[in-house]
């Protein structure tokens, strides 16, 4: 099978189980875990932040980062489509007791004046506007990244008006290759990061919380009540220390990869709107003579796994368990098609 579903379906290559295997682990509840230690400082250091907490899932570090940015009753401003609300399971109502200003963006992307256009103003009848949360690269934008200009811009907006700024970057190091940026500079800008390991980066499990130590302090507290602390966990950082040494610069191979399929794609009679193709993920219309769904029952056929996101829809996820070889087998089974 070539699993095109999610870049969630990698497993860990022979180098990083060896990795894993080696690692020294100890008790991380009580901080003793070397291995975990040196994931949470390397990262820290990669992106010039003071402190990190190393999580069970993305979903954990968003939460957990919410959680330590708001009071019940605040509000948090993002886009509509952030997996924050759309795939964290009413998280921010259920563990934070926020609610949500929602902004209609541009594939995922808000902009400055957008976001200063949903802050409340100072009156007893309204939520209190305390965090903004962006999401780059964005997922359901079709792996979508943001112009970092805009970013800079959203975030004096948020000094301005004392809102914190934080980053879903489930896939930041996609975005970071795509535009050729920097981790520092997300570390300048926003207050607090969250990074996935188990996407692009090919580990089994793993995301990482970004912070100032004051709050990455308050976070492992958090982490602790939601069932996060792990004990000998740094077989899993080990993994994480080797990805973020080995995985990184190769995810342009999957950027590449999904531009040669969109190509190919795009000359197809049954295929409408594909979302410009920005990272490793290919978001395409199913139209004429193909549905979505057809199109997907076909590809499997083939042994080719992928998603209808909609009806009309079929997602794409390039990765590291996909090769070249494998690539070109696509690109024929569509050209047949
Ligand atoms: C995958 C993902 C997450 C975290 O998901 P987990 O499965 O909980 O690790 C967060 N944000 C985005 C945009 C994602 O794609």
């Amino acid at each position: 099978m070539i699993d095109f579903r999610s870049d969630t379906v990698t497993r860990p290559t022979p180098t990083m189980l060896d990795a894993m295997m080696q690692a020294k682990v100890g008790d991380d509840v009580f901080g003793e875990d070397p291995s975990i230690n040196q994931l949470e400082s390397m990262a820290a250091g990669m992106f010039g932040m003071q402190a990190a907490l190393f999580c069970p899932s993305g979903t954990m570090t968003n939460q957990i980062a919410i959680k330590v940015h708001t009071q019940p009753g605040d509000e948090v401003i993002c886009d509509k489509m952030s997996h924050i609300y759309q795939y964290e399971g009413g998280g921010i109502a259920f563990n934070s007791g926020c609610s949500v200003r929602l902004i209609e963006g541009d594939r995922g992307r808000i902009t400055a004046e957008q976001v200063l256009a949903s802050i409340n103003p100072d009156d007893i009848h309204k939520p209190v506007s305390t965090l903004v949360s962006l999401e780059n690269t964005a997922n359901r934008g079709g792996g979508s990244c943001y112009d970092f200009e805009e970013i800079k811009r959203i975030k004096h907006i948020c000094s301005e008006n004392n809102l914190k700024l934080h980053l879903d970057g489930a896939r930041l190091f996609n975005a970071l290759v795509a535009k050729n940026e920097t981790p520092q500079q997300y570390g300048e800008t926003f207050d607090t990061i969250s990074i996935c390991l188990s996407k692009g980066l090919g580990t089994p499990v793993g995301s990482i919380l970004l912070g100032p130590t004051a709050f990455i302090n308050k976070a492992r507290r958090v982490r602790k009540v939601f069932g996060g602390g792990m004990r000998q966990a740094g077989f899993l950082a080990a993994a994480g220390i080797f990805a973020l040494n080995n995985h990184v610069a190769r995810l342009a191979e999957d950027h590449l990869h999904a531009q040669q399929i969109a190509a190919v794609l795009q000359q197809k009679d049954f295929i409408g709107e594909i979302l410009p193709v920005e990272t490793n993920i290919i978001i395409f219309e199913v139209k004429g003579r193909l549905a979505a769904a057809a199109f997907v029952a076909k590809m499997k056929e083939q042994n080719m796994l992928m998603f209808a996101v909609s009806p009309t829809q079929v997602r794409m996820v390039l990765h590291l368990d996909i090769t070249a070889s494998m690539v070109q087998q696509t690109v024929d089974a569509i050209n047949l098609l």
